[in-house]
């Protein structure tokens, strides 16, 4: 068959051509109704296939006039078409005159059968289909029709050009992050600002890049745009508890190396969490892999608040900026390690002087009214591994003492081939930083260490300045360390600060620690015992255990001398169990003497209190007898911090049957309503308030609303301090019960208790 093609698509003209001559027909082209007509007029054909839309003249105006021309209006004549197939097009199509109306892509054969059954029937006698026999509404019909199809190539057209629209941003996005990676050296940076980037030049509607160590999740979340920081935290959190392997589109994209399209968030089943996506006005995603070297190691993750907005174009323009990205990181990766080699002692891996300083910088810069130390600390004799055992055993050496030293300060750095400074922040007095320093030399020095078989100890001096008395910038700081450490290697002490004065009060501090540490060991504390006495006989109803120590070199110290110093060191926990036990014992003994039955007072420091086990410590070392008989005394300011802390452990004391009374009271500031919370079973008033009872009617006054406010809460008041007989008896006349003080007697060693309680005499005797 001779058959003539019209399309006004030239590529659409190509195929059918070659399809239709590949079956051996012949084929003659147009590319409008127009041309094709005038085609008509000069050659003779077997048929007519047609698109629909075509410039000029389209399809069915085409069939139409075809029809009305007595030459050629019995033409078999189909129409092909892609996008006109509604049926309204079809009925159309058939009023016009088609005799066939074929959707695209249809197999050759069926036009071709399509254009023989109508030659065929135009045979048989078949009339043609009268197209002008009611002209009106065909027209009425085709305009319709071709409205409709305008308005949908227009709707068309401003999808494209919303397309087209997009593609162009996502070359600005493009160009704009190549000149961003030129710019930056940092990845931090390069990453918020591609984000950026998305959202403000290519108006996605989020995106957030991370990264995943060895490719495998959990991804961290380095940087995002277009959403609330909660977004990505919620979502990082999510992230984290990714279990490697798992199915899910991310997964896929870390295992493959391949982007992940879900170009329909609600309808995809692969997309986990659709409702927080839906919710934060993602409609599409795409996952895009960062690649170094092949590896996966973090992802790209663009969203789009358009349904199907990832096609191959946009995709692949996508992937291209993705790899940018990777191809940046990679280099900063490589810059990285190359600063980071000029800012770390190769060797140890620890920061540099150059680092350090930056690091101190920084320290200066942040503390509030602490001392910043710098502590230079050298090894003693290094120089002689080296000449001994070689230079390897002595890098082994160095590379084990920076190990122990990362330990007490992460931040340690190397400055010289034995020389490591550590930076002390936060501590409030040169006696704290001595005392690290004994714990540095303590337990980095103390073991030997282990060099190919031989086991090698070390020793070590420290020089150190401290900010702000030595400098408040780090170079005088590392100076004057350094300084100070020259005088270390020459000096008794192995720490030695810059300041003089600050050796002289840290050296007195930590010389009395190693002496109390000492006393422990020896056993050289002992407990004096003051009276209390009834008003009522002025017998001794009780006494306190006050400790002492029996200094071999200055004979017996007062506790305000020793208590603070082993409440700093934390020695107080065992010294005051000892008091306790101590004073249980001389009670044993005394009652054993034959003595009357008493009840003894132990002091209870706060750092005691804080102790988890503090309640198991007493339950131990009383008996249901001797529970009866002891008493903790606790300072009211002790008790009123973690009030409610404090009342639920005094509970549990005073279940075993030990008294407790709040020692120092009026010093405190406690709230009454506290006060008729606590579980206590006595006020202990403190000694100013005595003194001043008797110097003002105001003093007065308060040592008597203080004991008529005991009693109402039912507690014992015992006065401290009694010195003479007139307090003694304006006490008596507040009804106090108990008194304590010089008057009757002054702390006396446990023997001389004994002797009082035989004679059972009142005192002062
Ligand atoms: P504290 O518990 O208030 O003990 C009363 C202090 O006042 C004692 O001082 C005592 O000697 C002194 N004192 C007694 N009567 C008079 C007086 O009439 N006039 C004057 N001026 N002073 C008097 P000491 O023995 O020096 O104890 C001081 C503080 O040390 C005690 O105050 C107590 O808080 C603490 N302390 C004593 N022994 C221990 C203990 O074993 N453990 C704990 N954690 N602290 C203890
Ligand atoms: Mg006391
Ligand atoms: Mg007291």
């Amino acid at each position: 068959m001779k058959l003539l093609i019209a399309d006004d698509v030239d590529l659409n003209l190509k195929l059918l051509r070659a399809q239709l001559e590949g079956l051996g027909h012949e084929v003659v082209q147009a590319a409008d109704g127009v041309e094709a007509l005038a085609i008509l007029e000069r050659e003779r054909v077997d048929g007519v296939v047609s698109d629909i839309l075509m410039p000029r003249m389209d399809g069915y105006r085409f069939c139409m006039e075809l029809r009305q021309r007595p030459d050629i209006g019995h033409l078999p004549f189909v129409l092909y078409t892609s996008t006109y197939n509604s049926p309204g097009d079809r009925k159309l199509a058939e009023s016009v005159g088609a005799d066939a109306f074929i959707a695209k892509p249809a197999p050759t054969d069926r036009i071709i059968s399509a254009l023989l059954a109508a030659a065929e029937s135009r045979l048989t006698g078949s009339p043609v289909v009268s197209a002008i026999s009611e002209p009106a509404p065909i027209m009425k019909q085709y305009n319709e029709v071709l409205v409709r199809k305008l308005e949908e190539k227009g709707l068309e057209l401003a999808r494209t050009h919303e397309g087209l629209v997009q593609i162009n941003r996502v070359y600005a996005v493009l160009s704009e992050i190549n000149s961003l990676i030129v710019r930056v050296d940092d990845c931090g940076e390069l990453f918020q600002q591609a984000c950026r980037i998305l959202i403000g030049t290519g108006h996605f509607s989020k995106a957030w890049i991370g990264l995943a160590e060895e490719g495998i999740a959990p991804v961290r979340i380095l940087a995002w745009a277009g959403a609330p920081d909660a977004f990505f935290e919620d979502l990082q959190q999510r992230l984290s508890t990714h279990v490697p392997g798992s199915p899910g589109l991310l997964a896929k994209t870390l295992r493959s190396g391949q982007p992940s399209i879900a170009n329909d968030i609600a309808n995809d089943p692969a997309v986990r969490e659709k409702a927080k996506l839906l919710d934060s006005g993602s409609l599409s995603f795409a996952l895009f892999p960062l690649l170094i070297g092949g590896k996966t190691v973090g992802i790209l993750s663009i969203h789009s608040s358009r349904v199907g907005f990832f096609d191959d174009e946009e995709t692949r323009l996508l992937l291209g900026l993705a790899n940018d990205i990777s191809f940046a990181l990679d280099h900063l990766l490589k810059a990285d390690r190359i600063s980071y080699l000029t800012s770390h002692d190769p060797l140890t891996t620890m920061p540099n002087r150059v680092l350090a300083a930056e690091l101190l910088t920084q320290h200066l810069a942040d503390r509030d009214d602490k001392l910043v130390c710098v502590a230079m600390v050298d090894l003693v004799r290094f120089r002689r591994i080296n000449e001994t055992l070689g230079r390897h055993a002595g890098d082994d050496l160095l590379q084990q003492v920076a190990e122990r030293l990362r330990v007490v300060d992460p931040l340690a750095a190397r400055f010289d081939a034995d020389q490591f400074v550590l930076q002390l922040v936060g501590r409030r007095s040169p006696v704290e930083l001595a005392r690290d320093f004994e714990r540095i030399a303590h337990s980095c020095f103390d073991r030997p260490f282990a060099i190919g078989h031989d086991e090698v100890r070390m020793g070590c001096r420290i020089g150190a300045s401290v900010s702000p008395d030595d400098g408040d910038d780090a170079e005088t700081l590392f100076r004057n360390a350094e300084s100070a450490l020259r005088r270390a290697r020459t000096a008794v002490e192995a720490f030695v600060f810059y300041a003089p004065d600050m050796n002289a009060s840290a050296n007195e501090a930590l010389a009395i620690e190693s002496k109390l540490r000492r006393a422990i060991e020896r056993q050289e504390f002992v407990l004096h015992y003051q009276p209390k006495v009834r008003f009522s006989d002025r017998r001794i109803c009780g006494v306190e255990a006050l400790i002492r120590w029996q200094d071999p070199d200055g004979g017996l110290v007062p506790p305000m001398r020793f208590i603070p110093v082993l409440e700093e060191t934390g020695l107080i926990g065992a010294v005051g169990r000892w008091a306790l036990m101590k004073a249980l014992q001389d009670l044993a003994s005394w009652t054993s003497s034959g003595a009357e039955a008493i009840r003894v007072a132990v002091n209870v420091s706060p750092l005691q209190l804080n102790q988890a086990n503090f309640t198991a410590q007493v339950a131990e070392l009383v008996t249901g007898e001797s529970a009866d008989a002891l008493e903790l005394e606790i300072t009211e300011s002790v008790i009123m911090q973690e009030v409610d802390r404090k009342i639920t452990m005094l509970r549990e004391i005073r279940a075993l049957g030990v008294s407790i009374a709040v020692d120092d009271f009026g010093t405190g500031y406690s709230s009454l309503a506290y006060i008729a919370k606590l579980p206590i079973t006595s006020l202990k008033i403190d000694r100013a308030f005595v003194a001043g009872m008797t110097a003002s009617p105001e003093g007065y006054v308060l040592v008597s609303s203080i004991i008529a406010l005991a009693h109402a809460l039912k507690l014992k008041v015992v006065a401290e301090g009694v010195e003479t007989e007139e307090q003694a008896n304006l006490l008596k006349l507040l009804s106090c019960d108990e008194a304590q003080g010089y008057l009757f007697s002054r702390p006396v060693p446990a023997a001389q208790i004994q002797e009082l309680l035989l004679s059972a005499a009142p005192l002062p005797r």
